[in-house]
């Protein structure tokens, strides 16, 4: 017997997620300065973290010996007073892909079927291969978003025994005109669990820390298959942190759509197609995905190919500094082949 051959078959028919390709790993292929490198690629805060934020990291640091809170009770304490929701009604996770991959071990299996959209975020046939119904909103590589009255419309229609999970990784970059208040759902949809995240908006892609919230039944079960400490003492206090730094966030917010509107004006001009996007990226379409991705690679520019995603003739760019994307425009049109 292989050894291989020890893990079950859906197992081996996994996929592994390809992410970004890390700048470090491009400065050693290329033989390139890791300083001259653009990396668009993973829908990172291009701000960085808020000084908050930062200062309340380097104080968890003092008690970095001692195992993490494994209850979460500062972060969780903190989502209340923020989102006006009861401490069993949050699940805290390693990053929200922790809290995707919690639902799937606590209600899928190989009777079980899962849902969601085409195009979808690859987290998600990851996380199942095995009920519930996922949406991510706006959906990651595409931008789509569905707006708010919609979504409510879905759920009044979905029957009870589905579990609907709401991803809302971007719903900090909506505008104001866009946004919705799912978390104001979950008392009328017990079968509703809405998972947001601190990767994006709130810079903190590096430490992992995500949350799901939802009826205190389903939070019961997701904490049920949790790791016991699966949140690290300095991500904890960092996003109890970011939760309130207001002004980060609006500066984030504006960067985003300052960025947005750079991006879309320079495709305009090249009379590239794109995907109106709500989110901290944009999908934009050059043909032959893979030859362009290539191109940019040589530049020193990392985008995102998602022809993983069934989409070749698109690249995915996040919205950087307003210098990151004038570098990204500037090469592109050598690029385009
Ligand atoms: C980035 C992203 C997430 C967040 O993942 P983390 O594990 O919290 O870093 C979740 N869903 C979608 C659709 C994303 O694009």
């Amino acid at each position: 017997m292989r050894l291989c051959d020890l893990a079950p078959a859906h197992i081996r028919a996994i996929s592994p997620y390809q992410p970004g390709k890390p700048i470090s790993e491009l400065a050693r292929e290329m033989g390139l300065d890791e300083a001259s490198i653009v990396k668009l690629a993973s829908n990172e805060n291009p701000l960085g973290v808020g000084e908050k934020t930062r200062e309340a990291m380097q104080r968890a640091l003092a008690d970095i010996a001692r195992y993490p809170d494994g209850n979460g009770f500062e972060l969780k304490d903190a989502l209340c007073r923020r989102y006006g929701v009861a401490l069993d009604q949050i699940v805290l996770g390693n990053g929200s892909n922790d809290v995707l991959e919690m639902v799937a071990g606590a209600f899928l299996g190989p009777e079980r079927e899962a849902v969601f959209a085409q195009h979808a975020f690859a987290v998600y046939p990851l996380a199942t291969q095995a009920a519930g119904a996922r949406i991510a909103n706006p959906n990651n590589p595409t931008g789509t978003f569905i707006p708010g009255p919609e979504l409510e419309a879905f759920l009044a229609r979905v029957p009870a025994d589905v579990l609907v999970v709401l991803d809302e990784a971007y719903t900090e970059y909506l505008g104001p005109d866009q946004r919705y208040d799912a978390i104001a759902w979950i008392a009328r949809f017990p079968n509703l669990l809405v998972s947001r995240t601190f990767s994006k908006a709130y810079g903190l892609a590096g430490l992992r820390v995500g949350y799901g919230l939802g009826n205190p039944a389903v939070i019961d079960l997701l904490n049920r298959v949790r790791q016991p400490f699966n949140v690290c003492s300095v991500g904890l206090a960092a996003a109890a942190a970011a939760l309130f730094d207001d002004d980060f966030l609006a500066r984030s917010y504006a960067a985003n759509a300052a960025g947005m509107a750079q991006l879309t004006q320079g495709f305009q001009s090249l009379g590239l197609d794109w995907i109106p996007s709500a989110g901290n990226f944009v999908t934009f379409k050059v043909g032959d995905g893979a030859a362009v991705n290539a191109a940019l690679l040589a530049q020193g520019v990392i985008v995102r190919p998602i022809a993983g995603y069934g989409m070749p003739e698109w690249l995915r760019v996040s919205i950087g500094l307003e210098s990151e994307n004038a570098r990204f425009l500037e090469v592109l049109p050598d690029c385009l082949v």
